[in-house]
């Protein structure tokens, strides 16, 4: 098979390395998080002159861990911050509104244990409450007996329950991490000069902007990045990053590692599970894929840089196993993947007090320095991402960018119309007609959700050659004419970007069956070429196997 590009010419990212040298920029944005990638898609749209840089792959922090639901905060009903879920609930219908296949409703399906802190009847008020903060936009409430519970989720260990209650929030069909791609490439497609492996070193005043001292981390080369305003969205790293530029700021993070465990498909039903953990904390049980999420925890950490521990695996896997009525309890050898993070929580730097963690909620500020023309974001959730694109056009303005236009809207899917379109000529073509394993979403609608308009010309892919169609990973959908438009358009580094963030295969699949799967083997040769041996052995190690092609050879 043909490499999807040729290694010999130049790739986005090096063309937007070497510009990123060139240009005095507007807006530098440090961080490629949902933060970031929102700001620089909402102020590349609205025509400001925009960099942004990430020092390791787009989304590869915080924003690859989350629990991948677009919700509004129904927990916060505990402390009455009624304002906090009308706003976030807002957030959420206008995703959901706006991403019609990437931002889905999804039902809760929440188990009530006897003796909890609250009696159900109280939590059925709050979801109808909740249901009314979000406009009446999702589907009704329902309530839940326990002899229901156990004829709609025989899963569920029902005995110890007084009943429950089902309602509606969002989910990211595709994950967090593609979620964010999808603002990184709109950015990019309105003149956004991004670039992932780009650490910033350190950024100094000069005049009336700055200079960012930058590294590309694949080469080790240094440049020099001109900016009139610079926009922190660095997450967990936002204070030191501050600290080290000479910033100082009202607030400042606290930090919660978060982990879920992946294992085999719990429950057929496409809804999430939803449980009081020992902690008091919402547990969820989510459909991902043909596998299911489970977590949270909520640990305070001094450090960003964490990892999964023993601990953290026993209270995900004691949690569930208490809560499920399962063939045989899940262990560790059960799990498929694992995600970690941690949430940077806003609070005011003054206190040293340590927050009440049960209360903090997940608000973000945007703290502005009018004289260094700075801005950092604290905090946040993936659901609010579309305010805080706003917000950060707003405070671009006052610190004098032009944003010819100001009104122009920046996000969204495209217009019904080319979707009518594409849906239409995907019938032509047959493409939902060919055999595909994956029978919970036809092609079409697949292709649609992740590339939008550039899916037509996957479909003349498949035109030309039906093999084009056929999924390259086993227990996956990923289907082989993606490979080309991935290689082209989603600035692919590493063998682990494509794996583990412009696809969740590495979240659905064991390493060790990727590291034997012929198709992971060409996906490595069509992304990167002459380079794919290096790339291969860099994420698996050891030398690698032959390539799909020799193998086939009886
Ligand atoms: C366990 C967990 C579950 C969650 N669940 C949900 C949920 O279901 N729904 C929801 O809405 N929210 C959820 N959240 C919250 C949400 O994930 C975060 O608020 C959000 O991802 C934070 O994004 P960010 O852009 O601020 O930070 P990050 O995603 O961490 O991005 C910051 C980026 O800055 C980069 N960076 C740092 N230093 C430099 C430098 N010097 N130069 C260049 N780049 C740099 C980092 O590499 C990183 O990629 C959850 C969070 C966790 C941890």
């Amino acid at each position: 098979m043909e490499p999807a590009r040729p290694p010999t010419s130049p790739t986005l990212r090096d063309t937007n390395l070497e510009k990123l040298a060139r240009a005095p920029f507007d807006v530098l944005v440090l961080g490629g998080g949902i933060n970031g990638a929102v700001g620089a898609a909402a102020l590349a749209a609205r025509g400001a002159k925009v960099a942004l840089v990430e020092r390791q792959d787009f989304a590869s922090a915080t924003s690859q861990s989350s629990s991948n639901l677009i919700w509004g905060g129904i927990k916060y009903l505990e402390s009455y911050e009624l304002g906090l879920v009308r706003k976030l609930c807002r957030a959420r219908n206008e995703l959901m509104r706006s991403y019609p296949s990437s931002v889905r409703e999804i039902r809760f399906f929440t188990s009530v244990a006897r003796g909890f802190r609250h009696g159900r009847f109280v939590l059925v008020l709050g979801a109808f409450l909740y249901w009314a903060l979000g406009g009446f936009f999702t589907r009704r409430p329902r309530v839940l007996s326990r002899a229901r519970i156990a004829r709609e989720e025989p899963s569920v260990e029902s005995a110890p329950l007084e009943g429950g209650f089902e309602y509606s929030d969002g989910i990211l069909p595709d994950g967090d991490a593609r979620f964010v791609w999808g603002f990184v490439r709109a950015a990019l497609d309105h003149g956004c000069v991004a670039a992932n492996y780009v650490e910033a070193l350190g950024c100094a005043r000069d005049g009336d902007g700055w200079v960012t001292r930058a590294r590309d981390v694949v080469t080790g080369r240094e440049l020099t990045i001109r900016s009139r305003v610079l926009v922190n969205t660095c997450g967990p790293w936002a204070d030191a990053v501050n600290a080290r530029d000479g910033m100082r700021t009202r607030h400042r993070h606290v930090l919660s590692k978060g982990v879920h465990l992946i294992v085999e498909r719990i429950t057929p039903n496409p809804r999430v599970l939803t449980f009081f953990a020992d902690d008091g904390r919402l547990f969820f049980v989510i459909p991902m894929g043909p596998r299911t999420c489970i977590g949270t925890t909520d640990t305070p950490v001094s450090a960003p840089e964490v990892g999964v521990t023993p601990e953290d695996r026993r209270f995900v896997l004691d949690n569930i196993n208490r809560r499920l009525r399962l063939a045989r309890p899940l262990e560790e050898r059960d799990v498929v993947a694992e995600r970690c993070g941690v949430r940077p929580l806003v609070v005011a730097a003054g206190s040293d007090e340590t927050p009440d963690w049960m209360q903090l909620s997940r608000k973000h500020a945007i703290e502005t320095d009018e004289a260094a023309r700075h801005v950092t974001v604290f905090g946040g959730k993936l659901t609010d991402c579309l305010n805080v694109g706003e917000e950060l056009c707003a405070e671009a303005i006052r610190l004098g960018v032009a944003l010819p236009f100001a009104d122009r809207r920046w996000w969204g899917e495209p217009p019904d119309a080319l979707g009518e379109r594409f849906f239409h000529e995907a019938r032509l073509a047959g493409l939902d007609a060919l055999p595909w394993p994956a029978p919970a979403e036809p092609r079409s609608a697949r292709l649609w959700r992740r590339y939008g308009v550039a899916a037509l010309e996957l479909l003349e892919t498949v035109r030309r050659d039906p093999r084009q169609a056929e999924v390259i990973v086993p227990g996956t959908d990923f289907m082989r004419c993606e490979l080309e438009a991935v290689s082209r358009r989603e600035m692919v580094v590493k063998l682990e970007d494509f794996l583990r963030r412009r696809t969740a295969i590495a979240q659905v699949v064991r390493a060790d069956e990727l590291r034997h799967a012929p198709g992971v083997r060409e996906a490595c040769e069509a992304l990167f070429g002459d380079e794919a041996d290096g790339r291969w052995s860099e994420l698996f190690g050891g030398a690698p196997r032959a390539s799909p092609t020799e193998r086939m050879v009886p």
